[in-house]
């Protein structure tokens, strides 16, 4: 069947202690913790707390992992959506699918909405050639733009958006009062990919010859995403080959493997430092 989930609700399990590196995106967020936790702080000052904060970074360097966090470390409940299965899967129901999300999020507030690759549909209207022109991705893309103007600032609905494309999202997303706050996400240096391994291992059986501080200086432009990876396939090569706990050479033989992936996905590896 095609009756594919892309909206879910739940509570997020994932707190800070999962998101390794990315300390200034960290303190950007918990700021936001924060107006879910304690809306009365700020709205007994005359503030409006934001609607909309918008993720920007690189594929795999943790938007969701982060905007999963926010709401895990504010015990709130998570619904999500991705923009592009939304266009691609849902013709004629775009709209009202939206519509859905935020009554939905909106009956359960305080609450997250997350939309990841929002620039799916958030492509800029005049952008599109007329082979690319979509009046369903159109209609979602107004009808969240309606939603985002329709809920007061202190409903306790936020939602966070994803997007490694800010330079094509429609400038209408990013008024005042939409998603007016951005938080960058970049790839992490030597320093975070080391954290992030640390993460990674945490429930792995490691042989004592593994060497962290190797394994991020041999990982330079590798995401958050690609050393989860790593990871797992070091996990997998060890079973395979019927070891009892995973050694250094597991993971460099991971390493070479996801480094052949990349390639193969044609993505240039850049070292950052
Ligand atoms: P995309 O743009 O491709 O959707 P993303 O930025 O949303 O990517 P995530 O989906 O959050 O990236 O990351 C994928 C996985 O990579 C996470 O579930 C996590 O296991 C790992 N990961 C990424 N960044 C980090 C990080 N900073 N700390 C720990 N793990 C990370």
């Amino acid at each position: 069947t095609n009756a594919r989930i892309l909206e879910t609700e739940g509570k997020s399990a994932v707190t800070f202690k999962d998101v390794a590196g990315l300390k200034e995106a960290k303190v950007e967020v918990m700021e936001v913790v924060d107006f879910l936790k304690n809306p009365e702080i700020y709205t007994k000052l005359g503030a409006k707390i934001p609607k909309g904060v918008m993720l920007v970074g690189p594929p795999g360097t943790g938007k969701t992992l982060i905007a999963k966090a926010v709401a895990g470390e504010a015990k709130v409940p998570f619904f999500s959506m991705s923009g592009s299965e939304f266009v691609e899967m849902f013709v004629g129901v775009g709209a009202s699918r939206v519509r859905d999300l935020f009554k939905q999020a909106k009956s359960k507030a305080p609450s997250i909405i997350f939309i990841d690759e929002i620039d799916a549909v958030g492509r800029s209207r005049g952008k599109v050639n007329a082979f690319q022109a979509n009046d369903e991705r159109e209609s979602t893309l107004n009808q969240l733009l309606t939603e985002l103007d329709g809920f007061g600032p202190n409903t306790g609905v936020i939602v966070i958006a994803a997007t490694n494309r800010p330079d094509v999202l429609d400038k209408a997303l990013l008024r005042p009062g939409r998603f007016d706050r951005h938080i960058y996400l970049e790839l992490p240096n030597k320093t975070e990919r080391e954290e992030i391994f640390k993460v990674h291992i945490r429930q792995l059986k490691l042989a004592k010859d593994i060497d962290i501080n190797s394994l991020a200086a041999l990982s330079p432009g590798f995401s958050g995403a690609d050393i989860a990876n790593i990871c797992n396939e070091a996990a997998l090569i060890a079973a395979r080959h019927k070891k009892q706990l995973i050694k250094q050479s597991d993971f460099m033989e991971a390493r070479d493997r996801v480094i052949g992936g990349l390639e193969r996905k044609s993505k240039i590896i850049s070292p950052k430092e």
